[in-house]
């Protein structure tokens, strides 16, 4: 490993999810010197500002749970174990797919930890805003953060932002959605306190409110199940995703209103279950976002992407880092999730290449920005299989260097 004496660091991370995580941590733990720049005040990705609380991808599907992913994501683990939380594979009874409950607290502190314990400088409240390049290598990026701008060096870059905005500045070409343009839904789960616990909640007198609130209320809910629901680990709150929406672009306004959208009817549907649905009298709602959960966003161009074909047909390679596990939950509809199951021996490999850019040479994708066709995308974008892309594109920056 030889830094240029100019160079700020060997190996910058663009973003805080599990995708940018697994890359600080994969590149960190192959000795190279870190830093991970995170624009909210917290890291973890969709789990801390979208309130996705159930990793996925961690296991191969059917009877038993085999594990499809370790390396850095065991570290978190640990660490989460080391708070109390029970990282036990959970057969989701809605999917049947083994899951790991999440408690978003837990989650922040465990990623403070497990990233000051191996090394890795972080800047929180920091957004990477540009980056200078050369036809092919990224020479710096600009930092926009609490103290303006600054510049920052290194020999490689690993784009964890899951909207490829890192990407987006250093010029690679992106697409949007699939071929058409179409991005998957955007939903809002949101966490509800105050229920009766000693009734097991009643799926059926949901879906009956909903019937009649679908009819004339405000914001109709695209789910006719009840939604997906948990209970949040350590805490007696309910998880619930209930309200999805088609986006249509990414402009800025319409996040706005779909934001708007979704805290309206957040109130409405916690009005609605304390009204219609016994052992719900009391509850109110804690917390919704700090963020809308995106799906799907730019997919920056990559040597290689993963298809659906080779998912579906389970296909290993010898040049693969990192499984897919995780069946392909495609959400072009909204309120309406397609899943189609891993072939095979119920992993597929992702090849290297699809975690390198096209045309950079020092640029790499962890998490959602891999290469990868729309049906692909379903499966890779999950959690699980992020840290594991992240910890092979950290290793792989790290080796560049
Ligand atoms: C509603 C919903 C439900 C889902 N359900 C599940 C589920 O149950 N289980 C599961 O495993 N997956 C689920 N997913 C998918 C999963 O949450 C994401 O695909 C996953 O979080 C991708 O990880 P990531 O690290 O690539 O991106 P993200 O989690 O999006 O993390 C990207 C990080 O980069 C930061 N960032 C962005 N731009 C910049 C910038 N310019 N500078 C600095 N930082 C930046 C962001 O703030 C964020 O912290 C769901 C997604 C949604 C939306």
């Amino acid at each position: 490993m030889t830094r240029k004496p100019e160079s700020d660091y060997d190996v910058v991370v663009a973003g805080g999810g599990a995708g940018g995580v697994g890359a600080a941590l994969g590149a960190a733990c192959a000795g190279a010197k870190v830093l991970l720049v995170e624009k909210y005040g917290f890291l973890g990705g969709a789990a801390t500002n979208a309130q996705v609380l159930a990793y996925c991808g961690f296991f191969q599907q059917g009877p038993n749970p085999i594990k499809a992913v370790g390396g850095a994501a065991d570290l978190v683990l640990d660490e989460l174990r080391r708070l109390g939380l029970n990282c036990d594979p959970y057969r989701s009874p809605t999917t049947m797919n083994w899951i790991i409950l999440l408690e978003p607290e837990a989650v922040k502190l465990a990623l403070d930890r497990v990233l000051e314990a191996n090394g890795v400088d972080v800047l929180l409240h920091t957004r990477v805003a540009a980056a200078t390049r050369t036809a092919d290598r990224i020479e710096s990026v600009t930092l926009a953060g609490m103290d303006g701008r600054t510049r920052v060096t290194a020999e490689a870059f690993v784009d964890g932002t899951g909207d490829a905005n890192l990407s987006l500045v250093a010029g690679v070409p992106c697409r949007i959605g699939n071929a058409e343009g179409q991005l998957q839904a955007i939903s809002s789960p949101i966490r509800i306190g105050g229920r009766d616990m000693s009734k097991p909640i009643d799926r059926a007198a949901i879906k009956a409110a909903f019937a009649k609130y679908n009819a004339d209320g405000r914001w109709p809910s695209a789910r006719d199940d009840g939604g997906i629901y948990t209970e949040v680990p350590n805490t007696g709150e309910m998880w619930w995703m209930m309200f999805d929406h088609p986006l249509p672009d990414l402009s800025s306004a319409s996040f706005t209103k779909a934001e708007r959208a979704a805290r309206d009817a957040a109130h409405d549907y916690v009005a609605l279950l304390r009204k219609e649905v016994p052992g719900f009298e009391n509850a109110y709602l804690v917390q919704t976002g700090p963020q809308i959960g995106i799906r799907e966003s730019r997919h920056p161009a990559a040597r290689y992407e993963l298809t659906g074909a080779d998912l579906a047909t389970g296909r290993q390679r010898d040049d693969g880092v990192a499984k897919a596990a995780w069946p392909m939950e495609d959400h072009s509809v909204a309120g309406k999730p397609k899943y189609t199951s891993i072939g095979g021996d119920g992993w597929a490999s992702i090849p290297l290449d699809a975690l390198r850019a096209k045309g950079l040479d020092n640029l790499f994708y962890a998490g959602r920005t891999i290469g990868a066709d729309p049906l692909a995308y379903a499966s890779i974008r999950v959690m699980g299989t992020a840290f594991a892309t992240g910890d092979a594109a950290g290793q792989a920056a790290a080796q560049a260097v």
